[in-house]
């Protein structure tokens, strides 16, 4: 049978975008969907302007710093001026992503995919077939229900506030409450961060977690954990977040309320069921090692299948993919030792085991951590904290994590990974020589 396309991908974000280009190129008849800007999370409402609003939080730190080098700086923020900024630099990664399409032979199809048949997606009204379709349509923010829901904000609008609030509560414990919890305070404003457990960042290093969580205590946010949202009411101005908690802190007021209460996969539209494509827990698409769903010819990427919700694997994923099916590729992505960072301040860097699923799976491991104040911040009024850990299987002296909390933890982490995933051991990282003086040096002599 003949089909109007070899290769059609449903969602132009990082996982789809790498994937459709990759196979225009390999010489195959592709088109790509999108209803809305091409980019997807990553580059149009989630790690690129976020990333530029920590870049514009972390000036206020380093203005205080910069007294004791000798600055004298009268320094004002201006929202307006990041947002414009913000704008146009996601506008130029929008340019740079369609050119690439377009440089790549990729036919862009405007409007959201809908299954029809197996091999007939519907958009904006019209029908178009393909051999193999690949969805990549990420995840989108939920909010639980509850009264009051529909005055919350979640990460899309966070991105687009027409002005900095004065007090801000922010609902959730994760990535995303904690980043933007840490930009906010850092620009000025009064958070409250809500979290129902009794330490954030629940999945991270039990000590990393409960020094990040002290760190930003110190800051100055006000940390509520123990305390569940459980209805938001709207006042003539701001809000009241009404809480589970019995003590002073049963409500809580604040211009605005944020909640960073996780994401679902964006499968609601596809019309899966109908087509007999299976999903789990209501949304995420379930994949095979191949990236295949329950239909062979039909795959998934990215965030869609809600695994490990990070940029890089989704491009690895749809770059494989396509290297397998057109190209006689043979590599699979390895899920092990993916470095990972919360861009929190201070940051988070992440490899490899916690001590906890350390402990689990190898029966004599130690732990070596160090505690300490960067150069940078020494002589001067800001009184952040770095903390470094490893952990390391005694049995075959194997460093199995690597965890950091301090400024440039993620670029920290990223070099290390590399070694840590070709099975780095303690005696290695302490035969390597540091640089002095960093702050990285440290973890070669833990
Ligand atoms: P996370 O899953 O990281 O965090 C969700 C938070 O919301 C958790 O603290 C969770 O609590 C809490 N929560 C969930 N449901 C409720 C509820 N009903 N009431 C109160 N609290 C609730 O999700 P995020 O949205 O922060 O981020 C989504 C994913 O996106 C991340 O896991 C990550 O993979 C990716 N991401 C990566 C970034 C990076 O690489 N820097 C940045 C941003 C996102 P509990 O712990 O109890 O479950």
């Amino acid at each position: 049978m003949a089909y109007d396309y070899d290769l059609l991908v449903i969602g132009a974000g990082s996982g789809g975008v790498r994937a459709a280009r990759i196979a225009a190129g390999y010489g195959k008849k592709v088109a790509i969907c999108e209803s809305d800007k091409v980019g997807g999370t990553c580059v149009i409402r989630g790690c690129v302007p976020k990333k530029l609003f920590v870049y514009a939080s972390q000036y206020s730190k380093m203005f205080k710093a910069a007294k004791t080098f000798g600055w004298d700086i009268q320094s004002q923020f201006n929202w307006s001026t990041l947002l414009e900024n913000k704008n146009e630099e996601i506008n130029r990664l929008n340019g740079i992503y369609l050119k690439l399409l377009s440089n790549s032979g990729v036919e862009l199809i405007n409007g959201f995919g809908s299954f029809v048949d197996a091999h007939t997606v519907d958009i904006a009204g019209q029908s178009y077939t393909a051999k193999h379709i690949l969805i990549a349509t990420g995840g989108t923010p939920t909010v639980p229900d509850m009264p009051g829901k529909e005055h919350v904000i979640t990460s899309n609008e966070a991105l687009d506030l027409p002005a900095l609030p004065e007090s801000i509560t922010i609902n959730g414990g994760g990535y995303i409450a904690v980043e933007f919890a840490c930009i906010f305070n850092a620009l000025g404003v009064k958070v409250n961060l809500v979290y129902r457990g009794k330490q954030i960042l629940r999945g991270f290093d039990k000590e990393v977690a409960a020094f990040a969580q002290q760190s930003f205590i110190d800051a100055g946010i006000n940390v509520l954990t123990e305390t569940e949202i459980t209805a938001v009411e709207k006042m003539s101005t701001g809000f009241i977040c009404h809480t589970s908690h019995d003590s002073k802190h049963q409500t809580i007021a604040s211009d605005l309320v944020f909640f960073a209460t996780g994401r679902a996969a964006n499968t609601a539209q596809l019309n899966l069921s109908q087509v007999g494509i299976d999903t789990q827990n209501n949304d995420q698409i379930t994949v095979d090692k191949t990236q295949a769903t329950s239909l062979p010819h039909v795959f998934a990427v990215g965030d869609v299948c809600n695994r490990d919700n990070l940029t890089p694997v989704a491009i690895r994923e749809g770059h494989y993919l396509v290297d397998r099916l057109y190209k006689n590729g043979n590599q699979f992505p390895e899920y092990d030792f993916i470095p990972t960072t919360v861009f929190s301040q201070p940051e988070i860097g992440s490899c490899g085991l916690t001590e906890a699923q350390a402990r689990k799976s190898h029966p004599n491991i130690s732990t070596h951590t160090s505690t300490f104040r960067a150069m940078k911040y020494a002589m001067s009024e800001v009184k952040e904290k770095t903390f470094m850990k490893i952990i390391v299987n005694e049995d075959t002296d194997q460093v199995l994590g690597m965890h950091v909390v301090g400024a440039d933890g993620g670029e920290m982490i990223q070099g290390f990974a590399v070694a840590l995933k070709q099975g780095l051991t303690k005696t290695q990282l302490n035969s390597t020589i540091g640089i002095h003086p960093t702050s990285a040096e440290e973890f070669v002599t833990l």
